[in-house]
């Protein structure tokens, strides 16, 4: 499977379908639009906004916002982006990982101030033995590259090994992740933002952001190539 993968971007083919790529780099016309943007995406949390299209912020942050200031996580994780992720994440494609980090890049307001210093979500250490590979990571590499911003990848780190986040409610998910993290060393900026690859219910990056902040960051934004309603 990975030498034809392989073999299909040496013939600069589609890495959905294999068709020639047309309008963005690595994919087809016809898998590129089948990739679903969420409309109307709450400016903190990004999730979509049925009932409160007039405001930019939905019904759940304005009587309780997340740690964090603003989501960044443009796309449905639904195919062809979740094939294209399966394959960065378990089989170390690194082709997609960068278009699915350059559809992320597209989608950042580039009109608006940008942080500092971008900071990977880190893997858990026995994850990233098994995996050897950690998918936060190459896609801040990729933004941090392209939008000549500093990317910090030791500088959060998993505390305690915390219990998979599968099946838990959203109350229960930030109950688990109550002091997941820590930060190696004082924080040099005002203006942050944590990346991963995809996002869920925001409590990873909710945790992430509350330790962000105790420690003096003023503005934290969340990025995510995408989101998925299905577990982390
Ligand atoms: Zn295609
Ligand atoms: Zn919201």
């Amino acid at each position: 499977m990975e030498y034809f993968r392989q073999f299909l971007r040496l013939k600069g083919r589609c890495l959905v379908c294999g068709e020639a790529p047309k309008t963005v780099p690595g994919l087809c016309n016809s898998c590129d639009q089948k990739i679903q943007r969420i409309e109307r995406p709450c400016y903190q949390c990004g999730e979509p906004m049925h009932f409160n299209p007039s405001s930019h912020k939905c019904g759940r942050c304005q009587s309780s916002p997340p740690a964090f200031d603003h989501s960044v996580s443009p796309l449905l994780y639904s195919d062809p982006l979740r094939q294209l992720h399966l394959n960065f994440k378990f089989h170390q494609d690194l082709a997609a990982g960068n278009l699915l980090a350059n559809l992320l890049y597209d989608s950042l307001s580039h009109s608006n101030a940008m942080p500092q210093l971008l900071v990977p979500i880190p893997l858990h250490a026995e994850r990233m033995r098994e995996r050897g590979f950690d998918q936060a990571l190459e896609i801040a590499k990729v933004l941090a590259r392209r939008l000549q911003i500093p990317f910090h990848s030791g500088l959060l780190v998993r505390k305690n090994c915390t219990q998979p986040q599968s099946g838990l409610s959203r109350a229960q998910r930030h109950k688990n992740l109550r002091n997941a993290f820590t930060l190696t060393q004082p924080l040099p900026v005002k203006h942050v933002a944590l990346v991963d690859d995809i996002m869920t219910t925001g409590s990873t990056f909710n945790a992430a952001a509350q330790l962000m902040k105790t420690a003096g960051v003023k503005t934290v934004e969340v990025w995510a190539v995408g989101r998925s309603t299905r577990d982390e």
